[in-house]
């Protein structure tokens, strides 16, 4: 089989192996390697009715040399545990974690796209409760399992801009509620209105605080930063993902010389910022072209020729090169695969 790696969308193509253990009797079990796509599950299973499940999506990358380089993964390891921590599922330890990571990259390496290609090798983490209950109560079994798939550059067209929409009558969390963890439940509770935008020709729904709806919240499933006076501002919320694309990239604005602030970002801030971006594993940056507030029938623009930003481009070309390997790793973001 050759894929075409300069086609790839960002879809589930079957690779060779998926790395699994098990949690039961208050113990992780062994790391397992399997062939099958399938998973025999109790229909009792937590997961299935109440919704014990978080996942993580990170991504390896095959440099110029030839190496594939996984990003932040002790990261995403820590994050997963806060999911957890969330929903009342056992914790994978970071070692498991990792070490599952590390086995889905080796043992799928023919899938590591070429460094040419621009693609690279999403991975996907997935914990969930395995173990039968009608009663609302956690599962006392789990199911982590590490699958990968090849996935396209993001960019097919090159580094490009879309448009984002604000519609009042859409909460993707509540301010103290799950928005904070990797929860596919936050993804279920948005498909109703990612598809309305859909509809509409944007690229997603902007939301503001669902208390308020005074503040900026999320970009769709994606971190909101906004670019003004030479300063990288990034919203802080109690219902917001913390993405690990953001936190490398304020740190990546720091270092060049950019002010960073987190913070409440009111709705009409907007009309001040000179560039703004969505950003998350899947696209690094995807930038805003314009906001559109359909309610109150305002618009505001970012990128009226449509092109993305000096900054916008300059951060995304930098966390890039990192993550390819093409520049140092200065911050240790990176973990080679021998
Ligand atoms: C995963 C996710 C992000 C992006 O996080 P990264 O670690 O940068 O990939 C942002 N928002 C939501 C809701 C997410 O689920």
């Amino acid at each position: 089989m050759e894929l075409d790696w300069g086609n790839l969308g960002f879809g589930y193509i079957k690779t060779d192996f998926n790395i699994r253990c098990n949690y039961s009797n208050g113990a992780w079990g062994e790391i397992t390697i399997h062939q099958d796509e399938y998973l025999t599950l109790h229909m009792a299973a937590t997961s299935l009715h109440y919704g014990q499940e978080s996942f993580e999506g990170l991504k390896a990358f095959r440099g110029k040399d030839g190496k594939v380089r996984i990003f932040r993964m002790r990261d995403n390891a820590l994050r997963m545990q806060d999911s957890s921590d969330g929903t009342m599922m056992a914790r994978v330890p970071v070692e498991i974690f990792e070490e599952a990571v590390v086995k889905a990259v080796t043992l799928n390496e023919r899938f590591v796209p070429p460094y040419e290609s621009g693609a690279s090798l999403y991975i996907r983490p997935l914990l969930f409760g395995s173990g039968p209950q009608v009663g609302v109560r956690p599962s006392a079994e789990y199911m982590f399992i590490v699958f990968v798939t090849p996935v396209g550059p993001y960019f097919k067209g090159g580094f490009q801009t879309t448009p984002f929409v604000i519609m009042r009558e859409y909460d993707r969390s509540a301010p103290l509620g799950m928005g904070k963890f990797k929860v596919g439940g936050n993804y279920a509770a948005s498909l109703v209105a990612g598809e309305r935008a859909h509809q509409l020709g944007y690229s997603n729904i902007f939301y503001l605080d669902a208390k308020e709806k005074k503040y900026i919240d999320e970009c769709g499933a994606a971190n909101f930063f906004g670019i003004k006076d030479n300063t990288y501002v990034t919203p802080k919320s109690t219902s917001i993902l913390p993405s690990i694309t953001n936190k490398s990239l304020m740190t990546l604005a720091a270092d060049m010389g950019l002010k960073v602030e987190q913070r409440h970002i009111p709705v009409e801030e907007l009309a001040t910022f000179e560039e703004a971006g969505a950003c998350g594993t899947a696209a690094v940056i995807s930038p805003i072209e314009r906001i559109d507030d359909y309610d109150e029938k305002k618009s505001y623009v970012f990128a009226p020729d449509g092109k993305p930003g000096p900054v916008c481009d300059k951060l995304y070309h930098k966390l890039l090169a990192i993550q390819y390997g093409d520049e140092a790793d200065q911050y240790g973001w990176v973990t080679l695969v021998e």
